[in-house]
């Protein structure tokens, strides 16, 4: 279980910020100046679906590329 921003370019699969606590989330929220933010609770994927997530991205980018 972890915490991201809810804020997209927090989310961006090259940021992809995680954050363990709700603290460390709320320590981000000044540094990057948002506005209108909240942390939204989300479970660590399992390897199985890490392994495709990152499978997938590679895709993509190698795609943007062409
Ligand atoms: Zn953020």
């Amino acid at each position: 279980m972890y915490w991201v921003c809810n804020v997209s370019t927090c989310n961006r699969p090259r940021t992809a910020l995680a954050f363990c606590s709700v603290n460390g989330w709320d320590a981000h929220v000044p540094m990057l100046r948002h506005r209108d933010s909240w942390a939204e609770e989300r479970k660590s994927p399992t390897p199985a679906e890490w392994t495709r997530q990152q499978r997938d991205a590679v895709t993509k980018e190698r795609r943007g590329r062409r």
